[in-house]
């Protein structure tokens, strides 16, 4: 059993695409096990994206995570972090493909509604950003 750290991005919960998230989720079993809805404040993006501090896109992509609410998400299974990196897509959506998150809902290369760990070492780091293991169901 792997866990991996999932987040509907401020587009995404802007646009009321919530639901159609946590739906595809559930019909294809990646088990939630904690969830909440977040505004995180500018520094805390920051804090959240630091392995990006220094990319050109850096202060852009901090100013949108801290533009509104966000749904953050623990998921649950066998080989999970791969397998929503799969559901979620490519990050930019014009790669993305046939069926996957951002192919059907992005806009734009940084606002493409979803996050997801790419490695248990960050799932690890993300996870404890945003929950303590009182707040993670077993
Ligand atoms: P995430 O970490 O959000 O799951 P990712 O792992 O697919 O996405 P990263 O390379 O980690 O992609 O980039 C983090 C985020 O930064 C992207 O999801 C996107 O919102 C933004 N981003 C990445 N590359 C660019 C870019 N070239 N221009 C603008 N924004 C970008
Ligand atoms: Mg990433």
């Amino acid at each position: 059993m792997e866990r991996t750290l999932a987040i509907i991005k401020p587009d995404g919960v802007a646009r009321g695409i919530t639901g159609e998230v946590v739906k595809r989720l559930e019909g294809k079993d990646f088990r939630i096990v904690a969830m909440k809805m977040i505004h995180l404040s500018k520094k805390q993006a920051e804090g959240f994206y630091a392995v990006h501090q220094g990319k050109p896109f850096f202060e852009s992509l901090t100013d949108f995570m801290s533009s509104g609410p966000a749904v953050v998400m623990v998921l649950e299974g066998e080989d999970i972090i791969a397998r929503y990196r799969q559901l979620m897509g490519a990050t930019n959506y014009k790669e993305a493909a046939e069926g996957t998150i951002r192919k059907d809902f992005a806009t734009d290369i940084e606002k493409n509604v979803v996050h997801g760990s790419d490695a248990p070492e960050t799932a690890a780091f993300e996870m404890a950003y945003f929950f303590n293991h009182l707040e993670i169901v077993s």
